[in-house]
């Protein structure tokens, strides 16, 4: 699965949102970024190349400081 990282926090750009092929990507007014559902993402990398923050990564390529994002952002959709 791809995730969304710290990059993405309090801007909320939305550009993934647009270009998901599978529409995996949601968030909402009390949260502070977007997430990407991990049973929902077929790896396609297209979130990671519009994003103007460079915020999304493939969870293998995740930097150090923000491999937390990986179980952040599979908590979401346990909700
Ligand atoms: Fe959606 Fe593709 Fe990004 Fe997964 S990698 S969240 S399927 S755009």
């Amino acid at each position: 699965t791809y995730v969304i990282a710290q990059p993405c926090i309090g801007l909320k750009d939305a550009s993934c949102v647009e270009v998901c092929p599978v529409d995996c990507i949601h968030s909402d007014d009390e949260a502070e970024q977007y997430f990407i559902n991990p049973d929902e993402c077929i790896d396609c990398g297209v979130c990671a190349e519009v994003c103007p923050v460079e915020a999304i990564f493939f969870e293998d390529d995740l930097p150090e400081q923000w491999a937390d994002f990986l179980r952040i952002n599979r908590e979401y959709f346990q909700k």
